[in-house]
């Protein structure tokens, strides 16, 4: 049933490349080679099992595996015996990174009256490892600054630049004041950062039950969201600036690595900020008084919501140790038999901020799985072309630490050998969740058509399909689908995959380096309010989330085929097609970004300048008119539309050879020595990179794809181009489409010189 279905949507959607009677093509083979791949891939599935996930889930979150810890260690020690185990030529690599654990924190209401927040989470009876606490880390945000003020405090909702204006309108200023933001809709880094440039001294981050607490769900232990006395701990490092160790950006953190001074180290936080639960908060908000927040500020807390400031006044003191800890990457690798200098990269985290059993562990136990499947190929006789590179990352939860310093202390080997990344983090139950390069989205479309969904039992590809035409949305993971999108999804051969912003180790891979990355994961399915809480661990996992690890064992399927694929295939399966019309679509999406920016400000002066303002103020409840902006120039995109043009030629000039190498069984393939086509085709994505990088933030280099400065994980495409707009750079804006338009050429120029390589190899000239 699954193949017949397989195969009618490959007949009338794919390019017939190898095409035989038992099997669809598949993109870069010829066809004995496919046939062959597919035996193998078969096999490969067939050996992920969930009790195994199970049991290395418990192992791994049996205590608190943090950065530093005894069991973190341990854990790196565990995984390279199993690794070691499975026949993989694996070790341990070293890293020496600034990691500060808290030494004081205390956090006071001093006015009206007096609360001393907890700061504790407790034990819970029926979860054994929740009362660990000799070992977890206690409730802080990593890298936040010491120190110690007192400060009437200021609600400032999500506390993202949008907020900031709508507090002016109210006429209400942070300037000396302690600032308290809800979590959510940025990465929490952001709030600090948005709070210090506006002139707070502090920041509070609180768990809002209306986001991830009881107005969600069931709090655990009766449901899977987050308690009163819950807490997200996690890093405000100013990763947007550049993620990894803050001592050494640009360079692996070796024993001997030149380090700066701490009081340089810019993506510390400018103030202190300290996470806390609801518990904690609830007492804090009811102290503010002041304006009642506008509707959308509300969060699920029984209270009236105000923003202050005061009378609430509060003492926040916060002091850290600023010590190196040391990190324990695992790598094994498989070497490859014809291409041992290309590289596929597959890594997954295995530190924790507590027990970390969604995260990180619900995908480490997969990617472990994956080894020991790729272990029994190995001893059946597989041999993959490409070498393939297993990593699992100690400290991405503090600052993507242990996988950044590896990509940077390897920089100039993985400059020419890293083909392709592949990450997963927390896996849950869903549909396939799929981002990354657009070049690898027809790829990743071909890799979802042959592995089942464990709940639809139909394949992946389809439900993720059904998915993406389905306005109805279980757990408002996903956006429900608007006209277009359903049509694009019920109509396209492939569907589209999303652009990696940050929050997971692919980051140093495709914004640094220039590597073409996927993330790959499930979810949807499963609601959770235990999210870098001591309650993430394998009580809550096991009955909240994926228990019977049936999505774990899909997610080891999913990934381990999409290595095997880009591994044993004779053309790297690169599309520009796909890619071409993605960068066509945030091309129009910039430009109608100018205009729209252009005309609000034009019709606001234009509202100022009439009086509307005054007019329809409540004088009960007034606001301050905003100020007049200066209108900003049209700007001239004709270098990315020239840029555009370049890349359309190419793709089409690639598409053809492409075309004609997969004629006829793609034999030629069989034939052809395919090294230098494939190592033009590795160098395409590092053509979308300029050494110069963004804008103010040289590390990230990537031009199409970036996270927000101002959203931390979100994905800004075209950033330069982008944030300049958002920013209202007008002239920064010019200047930035011109080099992004000269990126576009260059890499269009790479796509061209790979289409000619394929067709002179295909055609045997020497
Ligand atoms: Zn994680």
């Amino acid at each position: 049933m699954k193949s017949l279905l397989v195969s009618s949507l490959c007949l009338s959607f794919c390019i017939p490349l190898g095409f035989s009677a038992d099997a669809p093509a598949l993109r870069g083979y010829s066809s004995d080679s496919a046939r062959n791949e597919r035996e193998w891939e078969a096999k490969f599935r067939a050996i992920p099992d969930p009790a195994n996930l199970r049991a290395y889930m418990q192992r791994m979150s049996a205590r608190p595996h943090h950065v530093g810890s005894p069991y973190d260690k341990d854990n790196a020690e565990w995984l390279l015996s199993k690794l070691k185990e499975f026949g993989l030529d694996a070790s341990i690599e070293n890293f020496y990174v600034l990691f500060p654990t808290p030494k004081e924190r205390a956090l006071t209401l001093l006015e009206p009256r007096q609360f001393t927040a907890k700061l504790e989470e407790p034990a819970i009876a029926q979860d054994p490892t929740s009362s660990q606490q000799g070992e977890q880390l206690p409730t802080y945000n990593a890298y936040s600054a010491d120190g110690d003020v007192t400060a009437p405090l200021v609600y400032v909702n999500y506390g993202v630049p949008a907020d900031y204006e709508e507090l002016d309108r109210l006429g209400v200023s942070v300037k000396g004041a302690i600032a308290i933001a809800r979590y959510g809709e940025s990465w929490r880094g952001i709030k600090p950062k948005v709070a210090a440039e506006h002139g707070a001294v502090g920041c509070l981050i609180y768990s809002d039950p209306r986001d991830d607490g009881y107005a969600a769900g069931d709090v655990f232990p009766a449901g899977p969201m987050r308690p009163k006395d819950g807490v997200q701990r996690g890093s405000v490092m100013d990763m947007p600036v550049y993620p990894g160790d803050p001592l050494t950006p640009g360079v692996g953190a070796t024993k001997d690595a030149k380090r700066l001074p701490l009081n340089e180290a810019v993506t510390i936080t400018k103030i202190p900020v300290l996470p806390i639960s609801y518990g904690d908060a609830q007492p804090l908000l009811e102290a503010l008084a002041g304006r009642t927040v506008p509707p959308a500020w509300r969060g699920g807390l029984p209270i009236t919501y105000h923003v202050g400031p005061g009378p609430a006044k509060v003492h926040l003191k916060l002091k850290f140790n600023w010590d190196l800890k040391t990190l324990y990457d695992v790598v094994a690798r498989i070497p490859g038999g014809a291409y041992p200098d290309q590289w596929i990269i597959r890594g997954n985290h295995h530190d924790g901020w507590v027990n970390g059993a969604d995260d990180p562990l619900s995908g480490a136990s997969a990617l472990l799985e994956e080894a020991r499947g790729l272990g029994v190929l190995l001893r059946q006789g597989w041999k993959p072309k490409r070498t393939i590179v297993l990593c699992f990352w100690d400290g991405e939860e503090p600052g993507l630490l242990g996988s950044t310093e590896w990509a940077e202390a390897h920089a100039p080997e993985l400059a020419t050998r890293a083909a392709v990344y592949i990450n997963s983090d927390s896996n849950a139950r869903g549909e396939l969740q799929a981002s990354g390069s657009h070049t690898l989205e027809k790829f990743i479309n071909s890799v979802a058509r042959d592995i089942d969904d464990p709940e639809a039992k139909i394949p992946l590809w389809n439900r993720w399909r059904f998915f993406r035409i389905s306005a109805e949305n279980p757990s408002g993971a996903a956006a429900p689908a608007d006209g277009a999108d359903r049509e694009s999804a019920r109509n396209a051969a492939d569907l589209r995959i999303g652009a990696l912003g940050s929050g997971s180790d692919y980051t140093a891979f495709i914004d640094h380096l220039g590597v073409a990355s996927l993330n790959l994961g499930f979810g949807g399915e499963d609601r959770q309010g235990i999210y870098h809480s001591v309650y993430d661990d394998f009580y809550w996992y096991t009955h909240f989330s994926d228990s019977d690890f049936v999505y774990g064992r899909a997610l080891a399927q999913t990934a381990g085929t999409a290595v095997m694929r880009l591994a044993d295939a004779e053309l790297l399966p690169f599309d520009f097609d796909n890619f071409t019309a993605t960068v066509g679509r945030y091309v129009r999406e910039v430009e109608n970004l100018a205009r729209d920016k252009r005309d609000q400000i034009v019709e606001r002066n234009r509202q100022i300048d009439e009086g509307l303002f005054a007019a329809i103020d409540d004088p009960r409840f007034p606001r301050i008119a905003p100020s007049k902006e200066m209108v900003p120039p049209f700007l001239n995109f004709a270098p990315l539309e020239n840029g555009m043009a370049t890349l359309q030629r190419a793709a089409a000039l690639y598409g053809q050879a492409f075309g004609k190498a997969a004629g006829d069984g793609a034999a030629a393939l069989a034939r052809a020595s395919l090294r230098d086509v494939n190592a033009r085709l590795i160098s395409t994505e590092r053509a979308l990179t300029l050494n110069e990088g963004l804008p103010n933030r040289p590390w990230f280099r990537h031009q199409i794809y970036a996270p927000g400065f101002y959203t931390g994980y979100g994905v800004k495409t075209l950033p330069a181009v982008r944030e300049s707009i958002e920013q209202k750079q007008w002239k920064q804006a010019d200047e930035q489409i011109v080099r992004v338009g000269k990126v576009l050429e260059n890499a269009g120029e790479a796509i061209e010189g790979a289409a000619a390589e394929l067709k002179k190899a295909v055609e045997g000239k020497p």
